[in-house]
């Protein structure tokens, strides 16, 4: 190995959320991090994502509540601390895109969720909405239905990579990590880079849909890794006011109908449109994904008109550790193998839950000023969001 050798305490693969999170978690332990990312910031999951901080309500819509929507519950209330600057991380420069997320339905109601949404058990977690404090959108006359307000919130991610990577200056490359580079030893990990050598106490791999083939790479036969596909719907129109909730109108199992989220386009909102239409549309080309997409919005926002509508459709993996008949894991995931951790956070949403889990697998920090390494690397820079690029 030619050139010098850099030391550090932890090298991250994978600058999503679940890198530059942990990085700057580390960081405020007095850990020497680089973080080595071999794209733009956020351009695998996250730059791709609703954004949506959420508390697994949705997880719930059998009437009853579950691990997986207990598990999630506390991270809003998480996040909205490092909102306030008194959190595992410092976000209190970055202003939400919606500071409320919410429900409805329309007249024919909710049914035996009503009663469910009213119960003891979800006291602060859900509320009705009556008329006059609904947002814009359902304020048109054409509205007829119901409103609930949730706890969740909806951050825009691109903003958010900016600002986690904002106190990691210097820290954050661009540079594609080969498994056949690394070697893993018991206390220590050394990477190969083109003209030097960068050793970790730690190595931490958040690289999500790529983190299968850093592991075969490195011939760790666990944890395996599971994708599950999406296949989102984005829509450009001219309506004036966002729209951030779940369509619960008519279900018949237990998924939000809609999931829709609003994102800055221009002088415009774009629509960008999860839930059921995105899980049921990974079946579908893209064409066929538009047509159920029209007749979705015509039934569940049937006060807007959406004739002058443009519809694009775009396909991302969720990256989890594999479960049992490749169900969705219920919590963030983190591993130990000596001195590499492997994780997946599963969702935006459970990045606090990440940072708790891989904290104990860490060795400690060296104790030596958090400095800048002297890598000759290009930086790392936040992407766009895939309806922008
Ligand atoms: C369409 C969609 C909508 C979603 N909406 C929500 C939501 O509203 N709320 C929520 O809580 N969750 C949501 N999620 C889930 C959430 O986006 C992901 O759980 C989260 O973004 C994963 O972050 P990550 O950092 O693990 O992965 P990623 O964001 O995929 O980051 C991994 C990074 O590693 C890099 N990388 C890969 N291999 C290498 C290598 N060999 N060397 C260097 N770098 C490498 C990649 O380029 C990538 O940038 C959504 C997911 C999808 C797909």
């Amino acid at each position: 190995m030619s050139g010098q050798d850099v030391q550090t305490d932890a090298i991250i693969v994978g600058g999503g959320i679940a890198g530059l999170w942990l990085a700057n978690v580390l960081r405020l332990r007095g850990y020497r991090v680089v973080v080595l990312e071999q794209d733009r910031l956020g351009a695998g999951q996250t730059l791709a994502s609703q954004g949506m901080i959420h508390g697994g309500l949705k997880y719930a819509l059998r009437g009853q509540l579950t691990r997986a929507s207990e598990a999630i519950a506390t991270m809003p209330d998480r996040w909205r601390s490092c909102l306030d600057g008194k959190g595992d991380v410092d976000l209190s420069a970055l202003a939400p895109l919606a500071e409320r997320y919410y429900l409805f339905a329309d007249a024919s109601g909710l049914g035996k969720l009503t009663g469910f949404f009213a119960s003891r058990s979800l006291r602060g977690r859900i509320e009705r909405i009556e008329p006059p404090s609904y947002p814009p959108v359902f304020k048109a006359p054409g509205f007829q239905g119901v409103v609930y307000g949730l706890n969740d919130f909806v951050l825009d991610t691109a903003a958010l990579l900016s600002q986690l990577s904002e106190t990691l200056k210097g820290c954050v490359f661009q540079h594609a990590v080969a498994g056949e580079d690394l070697r893993v030893e018991a206390n220590r990990v050394v990477l190969r880079l083109p003209d030097a050598s960068l050793t970790g106490k730690n190595l931490i791999i958040c690289a999500g849909a790529g983190s299968q083939r850093l592991l075969d790479g490195l011939g760790l036969p666990k944890p395996r890794m599971q994708l599950r596909p999406l296949h989102q719907v984005v829509v450009r129109h001219d309506h004036p006011d966002p729209m951030y909730a779940h369509c619960l109108t008519g279900i018949r199992r237990p998924e939000p109908r809609l999931t829709i989220t609003s994102h800055p386009d221009g002088d415009r909102w774009l629509w960008y449109l999860g839930g059921q239409l995105a899980t049921d549309g990974v079946q579908l080309d893209a064409p066929d994904l538009i047509d159920r997409a029209r007749r979705e919005l015509g039934a569940c926002v049937p006060w807007l008109s959406w004739d002058d509508a443009q519809f694009e459709t775009l396909r991302v993996d969720r990256a989890e550790p594999e479960q049992t008949r490749g169900g969705r894991p219920d919590e963030a995931f983190a591993a130990a193998t000596g001195s590499c951790v492997v994780c997946w956070p599963t969702k935006l949403s459970l990045v606090p839950n990440l940072g708790d889990k891989v904290l104990p697998l860490l060795s400690p920090p060296t104790n030596t000023p958090a400095d800048v390494p002297n890598l000759r690397l290009p930086p790392a820079r936040v992407g766009r969001s895939p309806w922008e690029a």
